[in-house]
């Protein structure tokens, strides 16, 4: 099972890293996408995967970093992308819910992610909150059609668009406790279909509240498994096909 989405570089990992991974490996995670939010600890996700080669780096600035002085940085991530490893440019986005910085620079910050992307010919891992169309529209401009939108919590109108869009629509563990996420996936095509940790966040219903961690991804897959009617071992692996399909791993 790969999990798409995570942060291992995150302090909260950094007392029992090797306990975590373990305990990922023995409940059958294979691989886990590790995303940077600034440029540290995209950093650390390439330093990472040097000691751990299945934890595939992602390296971008997240929307709630001060998007102002993040635009300054974006030729630190650029030059990260020249590392082979990296295989998607995020976590990046729109963040109007916490609105931590000017939606202007969050926007110019989301659309250098794009164009970094479009470079080097690699997936886009995107974060929205109250700001999915908003992403949408700048995707459309963009003409970019290669990523992720990562934790969804949109409707199934929009997921439409975004799959129109050439998108892949991931799940987080909040897929267990959230009525609409659980309606919105009943609809969807298998075919775009991916789920994630996002962790140390938003562990799923068993550890909510609770550090989140790779391993924690069996109960998401058993959960989606369940509404979908399906088994877990036949959903597992048509989203790891998925996953390898947008990651090219
Ligand atoms: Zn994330």
């Amino acid at each position: 099972m790969i999990d798409t989405h995570c942060h291992l570089v995150d302090p909260q990992f950094v007392r029992d890293l090797d306990s975590v991974l373990n305990r990922a490996q023995r409940c059958g995670v294979s691989k886990i996408v590790n995303a940077g939010y600034d440029t540290e600890t995209s950093q650390r996700a390439i330093s990472m995967c040097r000691k751990y080669p299945w934890l595939m780096p992602a390296v971008g600035i997240h929307p709630n970093e001060a998007a102002e002085e993040s635009i300054k940085k974006m030729d630190k991530i650029s030059a990260m992308l020249d590392n082979d490893n990296v295989v998607a440019v995020g976590e990046t986005g729109l963040d109007y819910y916490r609105d931590f910085s000017p939606r202007d620079a969050q926007r110019e910050l989301f659309r250098m992610h794009i164009t970094l992307a479009r470079e080097r010919g690699l997936p886009i891992l995107i974060h929205t909150r109250n700001s999915l169309d908003d992403a949408l529209d700048i995707l459309k401009a963009e003409d970019y059609h290669r990523g992720i939108f990562h934790c969804y919590g949109g409707s199934y109108e929009q997921a439409k668009v975004v799959m129109d869009l050439g998108f892949y629509i991931s799940f987080a563990g909040v897929l267990t406790f959230s009525r609409q996420a659980r309606d919105v996936i009943k609809r969807l095509p298998l075919d775009r279909l991916l789920l994630e940790t996002d962790a140390p966040f938003l562990a799923p219903l068993s550890h909510r509240g609770k550090r989140n961690e790779p391993a924690y991804i069996i109960e998401t897959l058993h959960f989606a498994a369940d509404i979908l009617e399906t088994q877990p071992e036949e959903l597992e692996a048509i989203l790891d096909a998925n996953a390898r399909e947008v990651f090219s791993c």
